[in-house]
């Protein structure tokens, strides 16, 4: 994934917006309604009042760009979807900053992906123009939604599912697309706070030449059960191996993974096709790089990452993605290892590119790599 700015000038998203018909709802949530559920989001529970949609027929390609009331979705039992999991998603934010403007993070990058994933799962690719153009639509819409909060953000999911009714195995002929919005407070309520990680043992993520570097539904749903019985013996989340050798890291069920040596040095899984080539991986190698840090994309065995706790060569283990952005790992362990990572603490060079990437997101920061894109 390269780091290159958005190609989409301002003027030209206002074509893009204006192909986007708007409907209203007439029941709209009061203010008062809205103000309460902006003070405390919990994540994913709470929509905005309408949903960007664009429709996709074999025969017309992407037609009807609109943004309309939100609300259930009517689905034919026989819905391709439902059977075959034929289903893509995205995962960015809306940032409000401090004059009032409203910003979103590299959405050129979650285009380009979004339409990688689609090839993968044989659905149609939508472009990055109707990608940016319906996210700039729903947000305008939905604009008092966005949070104002410190860490608090308008989530946006885009997703596209087979909607054709029909119980063949084949690419759907009918595809929708749409765009909703939630507003998210702080990932960690009263401060981050370090996650502990368990070492799957009994199953994968994500195979070579499977969907692993595709963001589909069914990816999350294979990964359900892990997590599971991670959690049930007391962990918070669970990392993969890779399904070949089962020996190398490669991620969480939905985050990438760091490893910062005491040497300064900062690893991560290189991208192999099982792994998913995280926005917020690909902003933070630039950002470490920038820093001056050695930055490694190379296949790490576990062994190594064990023996590294052990000896204290390691010092740092993060995790990252859109939702928590960086999330330090306090503890790892597996059926034969437990290890406290860097004293069990945050780690200094994990809280500083935290700090960094979200100063960015939110306008604190100078956006030198052009990675910011106005949305409202
Ligand atoms: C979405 C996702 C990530 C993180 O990607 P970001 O673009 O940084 O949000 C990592 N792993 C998996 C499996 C994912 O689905």
């Amino acid at each position: 994934m390269t780091t290159t700015s958005s190609t989409i000038l301002p003027a030209e998203l206002e074509d893009l917006v204006a192909l986007f018909e708007v409907s209203r709802t007439d029941a709209p949530t009061s203010d008062e309604e809205r103000e309460a559920s902006l003070q405390a989001p919990k994540f994913g529970t709470v929509f905005t009042d309408h949903m960007a949609r664009i429709t996709w027929r074999a025969a017309d390609g992407w037609v009807d760009r609109r943004v309309e009331p939100y609300g259930p979705l009517q689905l034919d039992p026989a819905t391709a979807v439902l059977h075959y999991a034929q289903e893509i998603f995205e995962g960015l934010k809306a940032y409000k900053h401090a004059d009032g403007s409203v910003w979103t993070f590299r959405p050129d990058a979650n285009a380009a992906r979004f339409a990688r994933s689609a090839h993968r799962l044989a659905l149609p690719a939508l472009t990055v123009d109707d990608f940016v153009g319906s996210l700039a639509a729903l947000v305008r819409t939905d604009v008092s939604w966005v949070p104002s909060g410190e860490d608090s953000s308008l989530y946006l999911r885009p997703f596209m599912y087979a909607s054709e009714p029909f119980l063949g195995v084949r690419p759907s002929a009918e595809v929708e697309y749409l765009v909703i919005a939630s507003p998210v407070g702080p990932y960690f309520a009263g401060g981050v706070k370090p996650v502990s990680i368990w070492v799957a043992e009994d199953y994968h993520r994500a195979g070579p030449g499977g969907t692993g570097a595709a963001k589909c539904g069914g990816n999350y749903a294979a990964s359900l059960l892990p997590q599971v019985e991670a959690q049930k013996n007391g962990f918070d989340q669970v990392c993969f191996l890779d399904a070949v050798e089962d020996k190398y890291l490669e991620e969480l069920g939905g985050m990438n993974v760091f490893v910062v040596k005491a040497d300064g040095s900062v690893h991560t899984p290189e991208l192999t096709g099982s792994i998913l080539e995280g926005v917020t991986r690909s902003s933070i190698l630039q950002l470490v790089a920038d820093r001056g840090h050695e930055v490694v994309e190379r296949r790490i065995p576990l062994a190594e990452l064990v023996k590294g706790l052990a000896s204290g060569e390691v010092a740092e283990v993060f995790a990252c993605g859109t939702a928590a952005v960086v999330t330090p790992v306090g503890r790892l362990a597996g059926s034969t290892f437990d290890h406290a990572v860097g004293g069990g603490g945050a780690g200094e060079l994990t809280m500083a590119v935290r700090a960094e990437l979200t100063d960015i997101q939110y306008g604190r920061a100078a956006d030198r790599h052009g990675w910011m894109r106005r949305l409202a």
